[in-house]
């Protein structure tokens, strides 16, 4: 095995299943039928900060980089915030040291500290981690998809991506679980996705001890069987105009699944769907986050396909936190990517949305 990014990869492998160990405890505990009906966020607000304090104190514990992190723990600090602190505190502390990254509990302090390390600005010219610690905050209270994502960028450039997904099936011919099935059957549940620049992409079970298998995409060689991926929000990408695109390649209209995050990333790199789809909605004036789609492209390109932006242009990670030199986010096998890309440009173009191709 090759030792470029081999201790990056173990370390982020450890990070992120130790996150995926609190996030799948808070919605065990915390998502409750009430919290559901009344639309309480709670949960996921203490997921992702005690997700993004693991992840980031086990980074530090290896290395110096810098992490750019969707979470910052301002609001963790005022008196209003008291509660939630010391559920997160704990929360970090039982991940940590069951974990044994940790002898003795770390104070309400260094919690904080160590989510706030993740307020980097990124940029090029150097090298940093991209997390987000629960990607898909909206499946994850659902009881639907959800990931843990994190990423290693180089000088604008994905160079490891790690994806942890408690809630999809490892088996993909197994179904996924519909919304709201989780609670209770979590059983063959549960994947980590691995991706090293120029070593391919593999899958392990969430959990300790799994072997990993190498996951490749589907080789298709037409869009007539084709199954897109898009998100569950509609205010995330433009569904109708999916729509329309799948017309345009002669794809039937039943051939989309929907879920949230970046398992729609993972789902097709590993051959179980053959198209990510992220077309902006409105003026495209949403810029993506770098933490949003780091991992999950290093994943698809790693295991044979290509992603871009709506115009055909590889994703620069290297403009900020957000993908500043690009807008929405088209993803297939490599050898389809400029029919698909035709066909995104014809639909925007039908729709009077052309200039968002400039
Ligand atoms: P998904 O689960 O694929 O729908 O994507 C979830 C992510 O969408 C969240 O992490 C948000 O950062 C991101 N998001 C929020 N608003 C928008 C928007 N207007 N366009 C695209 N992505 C968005
Ligand atoms: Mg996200």
């Amino acid at each position: 095995m090759s030792t470029y990014l081999a201790k990056e990869r173990r370390v982020a492998i450890e990070a992120v299943q130790t996150a995926c160990t609190i996030t799948t405890r808070v919605f065990e505990s915390l998502v409750t039928g009430d919290t559901l009906t009344k639309k309480d966020k709670s949960p996921v607000t203490i997921g992702d900060f005690s997700a993004q304090a693991a992840v980031n104190y086990i980074l530090g514990q290896h290395f110096s980089d810098s992490i750019v992190g969707e979470e910052d723990a301002q609001d963790l600090r005022v008196e209003e915030g008291a509660g939630m602190r010391d559920q997160i505190v704990a929360l970090v502390n039982d991940a940590l040291s069951a974990r044994k990254h940790i002898d003795a509990p770390l104070s309400a302090d260094a919690v904080l500290a160590a989510i706030d390390r993740g307020c980097d600005t990124g940029g090029t010219g150097k090298r940093f981690w991209a997390l987000d610690p629960i990607d898909g905050t909206k499946g994850f209270l659902r009881g639907g998809q959800y990931a843990v994502c994190l990423a290693l960028v180089v000088d604008g450039e994905v160079e490891l991506g790690v994806m942890g997904c408690p809630n999809l099936p490892l088996d993909k011919s197994q179904p996924k679980p519909a919304d709201g099935e989780i609670r209770g059957q979590t059983q063959g549940l549960g994947v980590v996705f691995v991706a090293v620049k120029g070593q391919g992409a593999v899958q392990l079970p969430l959990g300790d001890g799994g072997e990993e298998t190498p996951v490749h995409m589907r080789d298709a060689t037409s869009f007539s069987d084709a199954v897109f991926c898009e998100s569950v929000e509609a205010g995330h990408s433009s569904l109708d105009t999916n729509a329309r695109i799948a017309e345009i390649l002669g794809m039937s209209k039943e051939r989309s699944v929907r879920m949230d995050s970046q398992a729609k990333y993972a789902s097709i790199a590993r051959g179980d769907g053959d198209v990510y789809l992220r077309l902006p909605v409105g003026d495209g004036s949403y810029r993506e986050k770098i933490w949003d789609h780091a991992a999950g492209a290093l994943l698809v390109a790693e295991a044979g396909g290509r992603v871009s932006d709506i115009a055909g242009r590889a994703l620069d990670f290297g403009r900020g936190r957000t993908l500043a030199a690009n807008r929405g986010v088209i993803a297939c096998q490599e050898a389809l990517h400029a029919e698909l890309a035709r066909a995104v440009a014809a639909a925007l173009t039908e729709e009077g949305r052309g200039a968002l191709l400039e």
